[in-house]
């Protein structure tokens, strides 16, 4: 195996892509397939630039989909973020797990299926907003690409999802997102002569959320999970009670329950002094069931020779737009290391998803000749 993937990541680790700077990458990409006979096209959207490549082979597509913007680097590293360095197997940098390293394995992988016969199409999509979700990523750039394609037969998504070892996950969903803002406004007073703290009944009512248990989830997802995420009085002054208080949770939900169910059942325990915010965000949903969901997995787990687990964990990608138009799954690298200080790959998960993601083409591009199949 020839070093490509790692040059490519190599090259895309360089850019700054903090959302959603990514036009430098975009443009980077966008010789980069040119040069391989891609039809390309820049899809700018507000601030968003994000870009399509498509090799007309046939009648069907397969999509592979990526994000090319990183979230900003934070503190704590010891490298430069947006340079790649090599040390003991491990390459360092900001996006390198999420997701330039599988997108570069993905890339040169696709490079090299295209050498090969098949009449299977390609559609690359890279977004530049994913980490942020605006409507100007993935949203706008479906509703562009789909005036001219709607023969999408699955999506590819090399994306940074596995709970443990790289590619040994096929990510096929995710839960819904929801936030609450609880407000409390009271009397600011003396803490000497306060009498009715409104805190304490605020406090009380955080408690009665965090441990309000939603469901047990079901064979197809984890359990709702609410989590507190911040709670602010901007108090200073030992011997002021504050007039407001404010939290701040975040409920990951599945399909067991229905997001009014749940914003019915949280009103519920919030008392009328306390104002609640609830906004759902996005809604569970699964993207690759049945016959796609049972072939992927038989064509990733031939490849890797092991039997890989199929689920919904993790966080919200640009998936939650694609499913909408076609079969999707996420495959890559383990998302424990995403958005870390001293992010990394390791060269190995890098060759191995190089080899999978191939498989994965070549697979499906077996499959679909078989014209009863589709
Ligand atoms: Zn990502």
């Amino acid at each position: 195996m020839d070093n490509d993937h790692i040059k490519l990541l190599q090259k895309l680790v360089s850019f700054n892509t903090i959302t959603p700077s990514c036009i430098d990458a975009v443009r980077f990409c966008e010789e980069l397939l040119k040069k391989w006979g891609f039809t390309t096209r820049i899809h700018q959207s507000g601030n968003v630039p994000n870009l399509m490549a498509y090799l007309n082979r046939g009648s069907k597509t397969l999509c592979v989909a990526g994000h090319l913007d990183v979230v900003d680097p934070g503190d704590g590293w010891t490298y430069n973020p947006f340079e790649l360095v090599e040390h003991d197997g491990k390459l360092y940098g900001r996006g390198t797990n999420d997701m330039k390293g599988g997108l570069s394995s993905a890339i040169i992988a696709i490079r090299d299926f295209i050498k090969q016969p098949s009449d299977l199409s390609i559609m690359i999509l890279l977004t530049g907003d994913e980490e942020v979700m605006t409507d100007n990523g993935m949203k706008s750039l479906m509703n562009y690409v789909t005036q001219y394609h709607n023969d999408f037969i699955i999506g590819v998504i090399p994306e940074s999802c596995s709970p443990k070892n790289s590619g040994e996950y096929i990510k096929i969903g995710c839960r819904g997102s929801m936030n609450i803002n609880l407000t409390s406004v009271g009397h600011q007073g003396h803490v000497a002569c306060t009498k009715n703290n409104h805190l304490h009944k605020f406090v009380d009512t955080v408690n009665n959320l965090v441990n309000f248990h939603i469901d047990d989830g079901n064979s197809e997802f984890e359990p709702s999970t609410l989590q507190l995420t911040s709670i602010d009085v901007g108090n200073s002054v030992r011997n002021i009670v504050p007039n407001k208080i404010t939290a701040e949770f975040n409920i990951r939900f599945n399909n067991v329950r229905s997001p009014n169910w749940i914003k019915q059942a949280i009103c519920n325990l919030i008392p009328n002094t306390i104002t609640a915010n609830i906004e759902t965000l996005s809604e569970p949903f699964i993207g690759c069931s049945g016959e796609w969901q049972r072939k992927t997995q038989t064509i990733v787990e031939t490849s890797l020779n092991k039997t890989v687990n199929v689920g919904t964990a993790g966080g919200n990608s640009d998936a939650q737009t694609l499913h909408k138009y076609m079969n999707v799954v996420e495959i890559g690298s383990p998302l424990s290391q995403a958005h870390t200080a001293n992010e990394f790959i390791t060269r190995s998960d890098m060759d191995k998803l190089r080899k999978l993601y191939y498989d994965i083409f070549i697979g499906i591009s077996i499959l679909i000749k078989d014209r009863n199949y589709c």
